[in-house]
């Protein structure tokens, strides 16, 4: 060992939780920075997580590095949250760290550098508008019409609107119908002058006792149903916060409720400030950008999806999440984080406070903030609906489909409440739950029907492409003509797809224009823009879709929204579906009426009895929350327990299984506080030809099921059993 050398501690993206030594003869090294380095015979990237002056590795093994970048990514404050977030979710740190920071760029791109741009419409045409477009151009409308929501954009916008959007602009500019107008950071633009609406007394109150504790670590969950003016409130905390120099603010929102007309809105609210986007419709290129304004303390707001929590921020004064329920904040691999569970942990380590904003709270959230015993812990704060007025609320009713008969999947009682929309001129919605039936083809004579040789699920007939589609592992085949199993010719697809109903709604209304949206019909961003467009120039009378229409827009003519097939949530084996379902039932009814229209929503249901309907009638979700806080007392779920799920997959089930029952045994013998169920099979019991199972260990204290993981994952790591099975362990999963 000699004086001259440095040994440096690096984390890599593998899957063992250690960090290696490697020497080097660069002094100025620094935690936070890439470094490539020989990883047996590969080079890795890895990232610098210590320094020292001696390594327990002979110096003659001891091997150095390849090469040391010299930007510093993460901070001291990152830092400790990647350390929390390896120990509390049980993953390695390298893979925690390098999954959390932006991919290393191999070398220094002149474009990203490259002068930005907000481009807007020329006074010329907004006078000529849309109408003078030829039909043809498509492109071009869409980003007039994209302007004209939201008059500013910028190229991350425009780009998702059409990929071919440099070409279309080019066009406009030689029409002189667009202005453009570098980013700067520093001084001030002279945007449209924002309407700034007055604070209710509700969110008045909200605001000042937010601020009292602007200094210093505390939750606040903000509650309030859609339009009550929860987003006024954060743009106010946020104006309150940037009054002090250099602070910066971290929003995060829901990836589905990142629109254009969101960020303009907060664009033109913070003119002086700088404002960057984190998501993923960003190139690798704009997000090493953004993160990087960020982390230079360059940028004063930050609005990005679940992986911004991670932005290094070296002056963050307050955090706000809004829609903090939404499940999309829940990273499903990897490292498998919950974005409002890390900020929250962020700013108590950080000491700022942060707010959570919903109108559905995860009952995490509601049961933290109503029954902790130190209220002072965590504030609750609502907005009564006083900003909207209360006859906007739709009318909710439910249809008793047990007792009426229904035509093709269909209430009379809807389909009337529909002619009647169109005689009016007025919008339906007609939606069907994700998780409800899709048409599955079925043989009269022997009951057989089409199933996926490589998932436990059903096959859903596409019936214009006459194909049998899996739509977890995407294996499709063709329809046959005749039964496979008993060669029965009588074949029909039953249960009710969004193509069928489309089917059935152009036999009862062949004078409707119906637009039907779903993973199949929409497939890129440009189409569901299209529609967003036509639905609000009345260029369609009836909407069929899935949850992507749930939440984000507003259509000023829809008045009715039918609900079709929720009865699965109301009784499935996932402790959470009803929350799932109650929230998004009040998303989809919040599309009904939202302008001067009452808006009416009907409910097609076998229990129109269950009191997630009664709640959801009264708009009340108070009391839905309280009546399902009971019955998780009971059953000892999640709030009042913690939960960790281990799942494996193997393409045989018995090593599944033997590695399974093994981690149980070990489980159970390591602590007694810690109950650990049995493997189980879940739903979907095959998936891709992989066979599945897993197992629940449940706590009611987390400090116990934690000390608990601290032996029991290393030792699966370790375990020979688990060579043939593909495993991971979910802390706090939100799926079953
Ligand atoms: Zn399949
Ligand atoms: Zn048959």
């Amino acid at each position: 060992m000699t004086e001259a050398f440095h040994i440096l501690k690096v984390a890599l993206d593998v899957p063992l939780d250690r960090v290696f030594d490697y020497s080097t003869d660069r002094m100025d090294a620094k935690i936070g920075q890439y470094v490539v380095v020989p990883f047996g015979p590969r080079k890795m990237v890895g990232v610098v997580v210590g320094i020292a002056n001696q390594s327990t590795i002979e110096a003659k093994k001891l091997k150095s590095i390849i090469r040391l970048d010299d930007e510093i990514i993460f901070d001291e404050a990152s830092f400790k949250l990647f350390q929390f977030c390896s120990q509390y979710y049980h993953y390695p740190l390298g893979q925690t760290i390098l999954s959390a920071v932006p991919s290393r760029l191999k070398q220094t791109d002149k474009k990203a550098m490259a002068k930005k741009y907000l481009y807007r419409l020329t006074p010329k045409a907004i006078q000529l508008g849309v109408d003078h477009l030829s039909l043809r151009q498509t492109i071009l409308k869409r980003i007039v019409m994209a302007l004209i929501d939201a008059t500013l954009l910028d190229e991350a916008s425009l780009r998702s609107i059409s990929p071919t959007w440099k070409k279309a602009m080019e066009t406009l500019d030689g029409m002189g119908w667009i202005e453009k107008e570098e980013v700067k950071l520093e001084d001030a633009r002279d945007l449209t002058k924002a309407t700034i609406p007055s604070l209710n007394e509700d969110q008045q109150a909200a605001f000042d006792a937010i601020l009292k504790t602007k200094d210093r670590f505390h939750p606040w969950l903000l509650f309030g149903i859609t339009g009550s003016g929860k987003t006024e409130v954060y743009i106010r905390l946020i104006e309150e916060s940037l009054k002090k120099e250099n602070a910066q603010v971290l929003v995060l929102v829901p990836e589905i409720n990142l629109t254009p007309q969101l960020e303009s809105r907060f664009r033109s609210r913070f003119q002086k400030f700088s404002l960057v986007t984190l998501h993923s419709h960003l190139t690798d290129n704009e997000r090493l950008t953004h993160w990087r304004l960020a982390k230079g303390g360059k940028a004063h707001i930050v609005i990005g999806t679940r992986l911004s929590v991670f932005t290094p921020m070296p002056h963050l004064s307050l955090i706000i999440i809004d829609e903090e329920h939404d499940a999309s904040f829940k990273q499903q691999e990897g490292l498998r984080y919950h974005a409002r569970d890390v900020a929250i942990f962020r700013a108590k380590s950080e000491n700022i406070p942060i707010v959570m904003g919903t109108a559905t709270p995860s009952l995490e959230t509601w049961f933290n903030a109503l029954h902790t015993k130190d209220v002072k812990k965590f504030g609750f704060l609502k907005l009564t609906s006083r900003a909207v007025e209360a006859s906007k609320l739709p009318n909710i009713q439910c249809i008793d489909i047990a007792k009426s008969n229904t035509i093709k999947g269909f209430s009379p009682y809807l389909i009337e409440a529909m002619r009647d929309r169109l005689t009016k001129q007025e919008q339906s919605l007609i939606f069907i739950n994700r998780r409800g039936f899709a048409p599955v083809l079925l043989c009269a004579s022997c009951q057989w029907t089409g199933r996926c040789h490589r998932c436990s699920s059903r096959l859903v007939v596409h019936l214009n492409q006459k194909r049998l589609r899996c739509h977890h592992c995407g294996h499709d085949e063709k329809m046959p003509l005749q039964c496979p199993s008993c060669g029965n010719t009588d074949l029909y697809p039953t249960g009710l797809g969004t193509q069928r109903i489309e089917e059935t709604l152009k036999e009862f209304f062949p004078e409707a224009r119906i637009l039907r949206v779903d993973r199949d019909s929409t497939r890129t961003k440009e189409a569901l823009n299209d529609l967003f467009l036509n639905m609000k120039n009345r260029k369609i009378d009836i909407l069929i879709g899935t949850q992507m229409l749930s939440k984000g827009h507003d259509f000023p003519q829809l008045s009715l929204v039918g609900v079709l097939d929720t009865d699965q949530a109301l009784y499935s084996p996932d402790f959470r579906a009803s929350e799932r379902l109650f929230s998004q039932l009040m998303q989809v009814s919040g599309r009904a009426g939202r302008s001067h229209i009452k808006g009416e929503v009907y409910i097609q249901t076998a229990f129109p009895n269950h009191p997630l309907f009664a709640a959801l009638k009264t708009h009340d979700y108070e009391h839905f929350a309280h009546e399902l806080l009971k019955e998780r007392e009971l059953a000892e779920l999640t709030p009042f327990a913690f939960l960790v799920l281990l799942k494996g997959e193997a393409h045989q089930l018995t090593h599944v299984m033997q590695f399974l029952n093994d981690a149980m045994e070990k489980a159970r013998s390591l602590s007694n506080q810690v109950t650990v169920y049995h493997p189980v099979r879940p739903i979907m019991e095959r998936l891709k030809g992989m066979e599945r199972a897993q197992l629940v260990l449940q706590a009611t204290s987390r400090g116990a099921l934690q000390k608990l993981l601290d032996d029991w994952v290393p030792y699966l790591r370790e375990n020979k059993l688990g060579q043939k099975v593909k495993w991971v362990v979910d802390v706090d999963p939100i799926e079953f």
